[in-house]
Order: C-alpha cells, then sequence, then structure tokens
C-alpha cells in the first residue's frame, strides 16, 4: 500500500531512497537545504552521477509519486514517514558529527502539531546510542513547544542504509538486506512494510543493534581490503602474485571474493569516516579497537604506495606524471576521501607536474584541489581525455579502474613507467610497450 514519506536530505542516499521509494509506487516529499539542488530536481535534472537514477526519477515525476522542496512545514505535514538522509561527516577527532542530524530534527519538531504521530526514520549512519538519544532529544524539544506527552507525538526507527555509490539503484531495489531496529517492534514492523515489494531478507531488531551492523559491516570491508593489502605488501617481497592468492581465498566460501582486490587503499564518503567513527564509539566505551586501527593505518600507507613505488624509478623533481582516475572508485563523481587526493599531493610536494583525467570527477576533483592549484601554479593539468593526459610524461599512475582504461593502446605506453595502482592490466603485456611496469603486490 501506498504510504506518505518524507526524505530529509537529498545527497546520494536521500535522493537514491526517495527516487526508488516513488518508482515503488510511496508518495514521496524530497527536502532539502540547499535550494539550488531542489530546483535543480524540481526540473528533473540529476544533480549526481548515478547510473539508472534519471530513468526512475523522471518515471516517479511523472507519476506524480515524487516531488522537491525546501520548505519544512510542507514536508512535515503531509509525510507520516520521515527518513533523515543528511551527512554524517567525521569531526577532526574522528567522530561522527551529528550536526546536521539534530539540525534536522530541530526543523521537523518546529512544524509538528497536536494530533500529529511522525515515525521518524535514522537512514543515515549514525553511531550507537544515537536512535536512543534522539528520542530523549525530540522529546525535550517538543517539551519546549508546550507538549506533555510528546512521547505519543513519534517514535525512532534505525534503517541504515548499505547501497554502494554507482550501484545505488541497483542495491536499493536488490538488497542483501534491510535492517530495521527499533524500541516498539510495531513501528519497526511498519518501516519494514515499506519494502515489501522488494521481498528482501529482513532483519527486526533493537535500535542500537541495528545502528551496530551499518558500523560492523562497512567496518568489517574496510578490513577486509586493508587485510588484503597488507598480503600484497608481503607478497611483493615473497615473490607471490596477489591477484592469484585473493582469487585461492576468495573460492572459500567462508571468505568470498568480493573486497580482495589489492590497490592503492580505500576511499568514499563511508569507509574511513564509518571506522573511524566506530574507533571513536569503542573508546568511549573503554574498549581498545588495535584492529579498526591498523585497517586505517595500513589504509594511510596503502594510499601513497604508488609514489614510492615511482620513487624508484626516479627523481619526481622536474617530472611529469599522469593520473588515470580521480573518482574514489569507478561509476562514481564521489571524490570524498579518494586515494588519488593523497598521490597527487604528494606528487606535488615532491616537485613532480600532475595530468589528471577522470570520467567524470573532474569538477569535483577541481573544487578538492583548489588549494592545491593554488600553491602549485600550473603544476596540476587536468585534462580532457586519457590520452591528453599522457601526452609529454614520464610516468602515468592508474589510480582508479574506470572501465574505460581497461581497453587501451598500449603503444601510448611507451618510454613511461607505469604504475598499475589497481593491477588492471596484465603486467606481461604493458611490459612489452612501458618502459617498466609495476602493480601492486605482484613482482612478475
Ligand atoms: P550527501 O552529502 O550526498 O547528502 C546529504 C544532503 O543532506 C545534502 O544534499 C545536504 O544539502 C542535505 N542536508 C544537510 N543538512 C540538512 C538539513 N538540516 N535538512 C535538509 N537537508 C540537509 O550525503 P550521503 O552520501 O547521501 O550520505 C548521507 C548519509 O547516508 C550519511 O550518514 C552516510 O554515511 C550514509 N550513507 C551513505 C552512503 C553512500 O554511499 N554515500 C551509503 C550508505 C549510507
Amino acid at each position: 500500500m501506498s504510504k506518505r514519506i518524507a526524505v530529509v536530505g537529498t545527497g546520494y542516499v536521500g535522493l537514491v531512497s526517495g527516487a526508488c521509494f516513488a518508482y515503488l509506487g510511496h508518495k514521496v516529499i524530497g527536502l532539502d537545504i540547499d535550494p539550488e539542488k531542489i530546483e535543480r530536481l524540481k526540473k528533473g535534472e540529476v544533480p549526481i552521477y548515478e547510473p539508472g537514477l534519471d530513468k526512475i526519477l523522471r518515471q516517479a515525476i511523472d507519476n506524480k509519486n515524487i516531488e522537491f522542496t525546501t520548505d519544512y512545514r510542507y514536508a512535515v505535514k503531509n509525510s507520516d514517514f520521515i527518513f533523515i538522509a543528511v551527512g554524517t561527516p567525521s569531526r577532526e577527532d574522528g567522530s561522527a558529527d551529528l550536526s546536521y542530524v539534530e539540525s534536522a530534527y530541530k526543523s521537523i519538531v518546529e512544524q509538528m502539531e497536536e494530533g500529529d504521530f511522525k515515525i521518524i526514520v535514522n537512514k543515515s549512519t549514525v553511531p550507537v546510542g544515537t536512535g536512543r538519544w534522539a528520542k530523549e532529544f525530540i522529546s525535550s524539544l517538543l517539551r519546549e513547544k508546550g507538549f506533555t506527552n510528546p512521547e505519543e507525538m513519534f517514535e525512532v526507527v534505525s534503517n541504515p542504509e548499505f547501497l554502494r555509490e554507482g550501484k545505488a539503484v541497483e542495491d536499493f531495489m536488490n538488497p542483501d538486506r534491510v535492517v530495521v531496529g527499533a524500541d516498539n517492534r510495531d513501528y519497526a514492523g511498519m518501516v519494514a512494510s515499506l519494502y515489501e515489494k522488494l521481498q528482501p531478507a529482513m532483519i527486526i531488531t533493537d535500535l542500537p543493534t541495528a545502528e551496530m551492523i551499518k558500523y560492523a559491516s562497512n567496518s568489517f570491508l574496510a578490513t577486509k581490503i586493508s587485510f588484503i593489502n597488507e598480503i600484497a605488501n608481503i607478497c611483493e617481497k615473497a615473490g607471490a602474485d596477489v591477484s592469484v592468492v585473493a582469487r585461492g581465498m576468495g573460492l572459500d566460501h567462508r571468505i568470498s571474493p568480493h573486497f580482495l582486490n589489492a590497490g592503492c587503499g580505500f576511499g568514499g564518503s563511508c569507509f574511513p569516516k564509518d571506522v573511524k567513527a566506530l574507533v571513536y564509539t569503542a573508546k568511549q566505551y573503554k574498549v581498545e579497537p588495535e584492529l579498526l586501527e591498523a585497517t586505517l593505518d595500513v589504509n594511510e600507507r596503502q594510499k601513497i604506495k604508488p609514489v614510492e613505488k615511482l620513487e624508484k624509478y626516479m627523481n619526481l623533481e622536474g617530472k611529469t606524471v599522469s593520473i588515470w582516475g580521480l573518482a574514489f572508485k569507478p561509476d562514481t563523481d564521489d571524490m570524498r576521501e579518494a586515494p588519488s587526493i593523497s598521490v597527487v599531493r604528494k606528487l606535488l610536494e615532491k616537485g613532480a607536474t600532475v595530468k589528471a583525467y577522470d570520467p567524470v570527477a573532474m569538477e569535483n576533483a577541481k573544487r578538492v584541489f583548489k588549494e592545491e592549484m593554488e600553491r602549485y601554479p600550473g603544476k596540476l593539468i587536468f585534462c580532457s581525455d586519457k590520452y591528453e593526459a599522457l601526452e609529454g610524461s614520464d610516468a602515468l599512475i592508474l589510480v582508479t579502474e574506470w572501465s574505460e582504461f581497461k581497453d587501451v593502446d598500449f603503444d601510448r605506453f611507451r618510454n613511461k613507467v607505469i604504475i598499475d595502482g589497481r593491477n588492471l592490466w596484465e603486467p606481461s603485456i604493458v611490459r612489452q610497450y612501458a618502459k617498466a611496469y609495476e602493480g601492486i603486490g605482484k613482482v612478475k
């Protein structure tokens, strides 16, 4: 049955969830405080790069199942479920910054009236304990407004999101599982029923357990990446090939082949910040998170591995290095915590000129590297295609394994040192053309 849903925050998660709920037949209002974003969405423009999103959004708009606003009053009045999908970035100390979430709660409460009952659903990734804290916080705001029985006006439910950028629509529509946590299982069931058409595996649990499932899942995947990167570093010294090792491991169904690709580290808007936030939470509870800290340390070192490898072949001062791929992974324009940031900064610090190209993240990259462009004038050049980025360079570092880099005219690699930060190419082939080739975790 169609339900009335408001989604607060129309970023990667909010927009995809809103569009998918609308596609499933619910009546959705997407709300954001960014008027420019909302104007574009009203015109049917998609402000982020996410395969398939434009199509389902267009269909939802045509079916009048989704609308966009900056007006909290309108969104709160016309919804029963209010999903919070605002950002929860890292603070300096690693903890999750909940100020956007807090501000969303305040704006919702401001619009609540006598007789209202709202199910407030945390889809943002929030630390264990946030849901219970939110209940007290929202109650106190309602009490300040003069309502005497605030707990009868709302319920807080946790419904963490597991979608991957680049495959967000596909993931939302085919979830491995949907996790819903609440103190009152009836309300958890009501949120679960929003996904009914998808027939997903469902975990219904309490608030802190649902919140922890999200952090534990992301931390595990990040740890798997750091694990294989550590194995890769040992492989290089011991003469083993990490790609074959990973395949040999991944065929064991207890291990699975996913997230076992050695490379130049993980980035993105989730893994780094979520592992840091779990480290912070653990310390709050006086638990020493040694494994999680090692996951982060290994990753920091791994991000600059390609530059260290390149330095074996040349002094970088005065050299020109091409970078292929800037986004934190293929099929997204997201640059948050991308390993390319560490690679480019390190190269500039060492006196190299960088010629960079990414199929879709160029605009975001220009914003990220604004300071570097001022600090190193003329030394960071953004190129409009992959071959332009190769012209006149001494070396190439592949940072993001976009599929357009897979099929390449290897002739263009002549006289260059190639550092394949994602083990994308077959070493024996590249070596026929390039001056030198190095992947990650392999000597041959
Ligand atoms: P995002 O930065 O892309 O989008 C957040 C949006 O919220 C922005 O459009 C911003 O303008 C808006 N916003 C901020 N404060 C607001 C307010 N008070 N009221 C209304 N709108 C407001 O963030 P995202 O990547 O979509 O992530 C959102 C949450 O989902 C985070 O907690 C993140 O950890 C989690 N998450 C993200 C992913 C992912 O792949 N990006 C996956 C799973 C979970």
